[in-house]
């Protein structure tokens, strides 16, 4: 017996971190990932475009989505396989991103610590390999399940074929063909700590720690990004609205010449480097810029705000004239990381 629910005409409105207004014609919320070939063997389902909804934390409303929405809702957490040195933890999509770091320091697993506090879901984890504080969550991840669409099987992917890089995947690139059913991880009981990064160090120091555990790195990380990013509970936002992008290396250095201020850091390779895009963005003045309630959060330049009742498209209205104005000082071209629905950057 299956035990999805169907509800037809569903505001999404409190299902996106940005807050903004939006309708799917058919929502499917789904507990038993089991019930995927069941599910997607309905026309629309199967033939239609379909958007798989987690937290809402990295998309933007700037429409409605055309076709069906799945949120996967499973809610388990178990350790598959351990030596006594490293363990594997699989977790079901649904699982909150933040509920599974606590869950597997508290198992005494480190690995997850910097990523602390991410908004959204583990299902979606894997969409744009997210990372924090010098981590990414491709260095943790031994496979993803997920169910193909097109041949109705469930896969196992290794990290290779996630084909992870900087906020991206394979999954991010082809955002039809799988749904993420679960993940896997590899973490250890012997810690690695990474405390090099923007101020996690000093955080410590200020907690009075000078011999942190995986679980103080994480409470590290919590106390920063809560003084830094603005929590979309009080006022809407998605996180950073850009990626860092990546330049040749001839580009970046003429850049820098011109701007010995700008930050940047390793490319993909010894041929390209990724600057700052809050830097560029803070440059031509947006920071705590206001078009009626769509903004420019103020204490950070990346992370656009709904002030209120700003709309998707609003948003996206100005975010691209911020690219704008970056590609006409800089002759940067910015990309979104969020993925919008219902436009076209
Ligand atoms: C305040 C704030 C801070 C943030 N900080 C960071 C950060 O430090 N680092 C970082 O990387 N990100 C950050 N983000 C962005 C966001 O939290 C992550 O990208 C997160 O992984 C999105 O999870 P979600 O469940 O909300 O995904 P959603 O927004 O629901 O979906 C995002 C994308 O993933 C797809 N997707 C979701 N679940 C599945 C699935 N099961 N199968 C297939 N596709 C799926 C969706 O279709 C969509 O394309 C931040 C966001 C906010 C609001």
């Amino acid at each position: 017996m299956n035990n999805y629910r169907l509800v037809e005409r569903a505001r999404l409105d409190r299902r996106n971190t940005f807050g903004v207004a939006a309708t799917a014609p058919l929502l499917v919320e789904v507990p038993d990932s089991n019930d995927l070939p069941e599910l997607f063997a309905y026309p629309m389902l199967r033939d239609g475009p379909v958007l798989v909804l987690g937290g809402g934390s990295n998309l933007l409303f700037a429409g409605d989505p055309e076709g069906a929405v799945v949120s996967l809702s499973g809610q388990q957490i178990a350790i598959t396989a351990d030596d006594g040195e490293r363990a594997r933890v699989r977790a079901d999509a649904g699982v909150e991103w933040h509920a599974l770091v606590l869950w597997t320091l508290g198992h005494g697993l480190a690995g997850l610590e910097n990523l602390a506090l991410i908004p959204g879901t583990v299902g979606a984890a894997p969409i744009q390999n997210i990372g924090a504080y010098g981590v990414e969550v491709r260095e943790h991840i031994e496979a993803v399940e997920a169910f193909e669409r097109a041949t109705g099987a469930v896969r196992r992917l290794s990290a290779e074929d996630c084909a992870f890089a900087y906020r991206d995947s394979l999954f991010k690139r082809e955002p039809e063909r799988y749904v993420v059913t679960a993940v896997e991880f590899s973490l250890s009981r012997e810690p690695a700590l990474r405390l090099d990064y923007s101020g996690i160090g000093d955080e410590l120091l200020a907690m009075g720690i000078r011999a942190p555990r995986p679980s103080q790195v994480a409470e590290a990380v919590c106390r920063i990004r809560r003084r830094k990013l603005p929590d979309p509970a009080l006022v809407g936002n998605a996180g950073s609205f850009f990626k860092n992008p990546i330049v040749p290396q001839g580009q970046a250095q003429a850049l820098k010449d011109a701007h010995p201020m700008l930050p940047m850091f390793g490319g993909n390779d010894d041929a390209s480097r990724k600057l700052s895009a809050a830097w560029l963005i803070d440059q031509c003045g947006w920071k705590g810029h206001r078009d009626g309630d769509a903004g420019v959060a103020a204490s950070h330049a990346l992370v656009l705000v709904n002030h209120g009742h700003a709309t998707g498209a609003q948003l996206l209205e100005l975010a691209r004239r911020i690219a704008g104005s970056v590609r006409e000082r800089f002759g940067v071209t910015l990309e979104p990381e969020p993925r919008i629905i219902g436009a076209r950057w």
